[in-house]
């Protein structure tokens, strides 16, 4: 398996530090608005990466933080008039909802950064004894000097720096570079008290101290996130790690592109956000999933409603021969355990080497695309052997959904069980055999209005949801 790793800018072969389990850290939302389409697509590829590597076999120890305090949120409260943790709380609740409604696999942790000041605090501690650090009087800063190889990540020299990050007013900074590791707080500001005041950690060190933490090791295998946040948020994370255990924070960077809404960077004051929310009114989750397979992870992508229309019309696709197949194969049962037909292995094989190639999700996409064409044309024909042909597409659907993430629970049908489905079907064979073909209409008719359609064929009637 080979990935794209932004620490080397190379291809590399894929080897975790444990033969067989992979320790990954994504960072998380910071509270302080709805998520947005971004957000989304950076939570949903990290789950299929994870559920792919989960289907090679690894156990996956996967951990995304919640930034719950940062000068953002604190801004936020003020504007609006209401306490930091009042707003910080109702984002989260929004952000829970919205994995909720992405029906993500759950983190194994999911730590909030005010949950951990101690660690953090300690790790402050850490860093001044080590000479990485000192102390003003607006707070503790990080020596950017003092650490070698610092820009590697982000592939900048040093002193190349200076325009790209925001100069921090405070002229006791020994250098412009170096970042807060701990704000004192004034009165109306949060703070937890420390050895150098009341005050906050910064933002970077909370992603150095809850990755290590709660994955227990000083070098992950995959550390993730976007790429507008390599610098400085990234490579700050790489210099506390290293400066801290004096090991490099992580083998593999895997950097996500960015999200732009018909061509335009998306923003509050364009008018063009899409909130999570705003989606999930419209589409299901299956439906955001397409679109944001269609890219490959490490590129950009651009939204645009138009494009959620297609993706919707693609989801139908495999929604339509998921119900069909189900509904021909009712009396089979699962075929776990029964071997895969040979010629449909092969688009699982063609998945799987779309996904080894740093996830390819488009081309995986495209292999599950060609494996529904094919059954539908069997499904169609009268090949004596396709129930077992079928059976096979049937299991290879349901291992590249699984890895996608599809979830066809969101199919339920309203106000009808598939017993009645299929009792109503008989009697309406029933009345095509008697030649009383209005009171066969009616009954479609009626099942139609329930959202099922009915399919006749030679080999009988199959029923799909509309
Ligand atoms: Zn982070």
């Amino acid at each position: 398996m080979k990935v794209y790793n932004s620490l080397t800018k190379k291809i590399e072969e894929f080897k975790p530090v444990d033969k067989n389990r992979v320790k990954m850290y994504t960072c998380g939302v910071t509270t302080y608005d709805d998520c947005h389409i971004g957000h989304g697509r950076s939570l949903y590829i990290f789950d299929v990466i994870r559920r792919y590597l989960e289907h090679k076999g690894f156990q996956v120890d996967f951990v995304r933080n919640i930034t719950d305090i940062d000068d953002k949120i604190i801004n936020r409260a003020r504007e609006i008039g209401i306490g930091w943790k009042e707003l910080s709380d109702r984002y989260i609740a929004g952000y829970k909802n919205d994995l909720k409604n992405l029906e993500l696999m759950p983190a194994v942790f999911e730590p909030r950064a005010t949950e951990n000041i101690q660690e953090m605090i300690e790790s402050v501690e850490k860093l001044i004894e080590k000479g990485y650090a000192y102390q003003t009087e607006t707070g503790v800063y990080f020596q950017v000097r003092k650490m070698k190889g610092y820009g590697s990540l982000s592939g900048q020299k040093i002193d190349d720096m200076k325009d790209a990050v925001r100069i921090n007013p405070d002229e006791k900074k020994k250098d412009p570079l170096d970042f807060a590791l701990w704000k004192k707080s004034s009165d109306d500001e949060p703070g937890w008290m420390s050895p150098w005041g009341r005050g906050r950690p910064g933002w970077h060190i909370e992603c150095s101290v809850m990755s290590q933490k709660y994955l227990k090791r000083d070098t992950l295998d995959i550390h993730g996130g976007g790429r507008d946040l390599i610098f400085p948020h990234h490579e700050n994370e790489c210099a506390q790690s290293i400066g801290l255990s004096g090991k490099k924070l992580a083998n593999y960077w895997l950097h996500h592109g960015l999200l732009t809404i018909e061509g335009r960077k998306m923003s509050k004051s364009l008018g063009n956000f899409v909130t999570l929310s705003e989606i999930f009114k419209k589409y299901q989750a299956n439906v955001l999933k397409i679109f944001y397979l269609q890219a490959h992870y490490s590129s950009s992508i651009d939204f645009s409603w138009e494009k959620m229309e297609e993706a919707k019309k693609a989801y139908g696709h495999i929604a339509i021969l998921k119900d069909k197949l189900d509904n021909y194969l009712k009396d089979q049962g699962a075929c776990a355990g029964k071997k895969l037909k040979a010629e449909v292995k092969l688009y699982l094989q063609e998945f799987n080497q779309a996904m080894d190639d740093d996830f390819n999700t488009s081309r995986g996409l495209a292999a599950l695309f060609e494996l529904i064409s094919q059954a539908n044309r069997k499904l169609a024909g009268d090949d004596k052997n396709k129930k077992d042909f079928l059976l096979s597409c049937r299991q290879v659907l349901g291992t590249i959904s699984a890895i996608f993430g599809f979830t066809f629970s969101q199919n339920k049908i309203s106000g009808i069980t598939e017993k009645e489905i299929n009792s109503l079907i008989a009697q309406r064979n029933q009345c095509r055999k008697n030649k009383q073909f209005q009171e066969a209409d009616k009954i479609r008719g009626q099942l139609l209005d329930k959202g099922i359609i009915l399919e006749d064929s030679k080999e009988g009637t199959i029923w799909r949801r509309k």
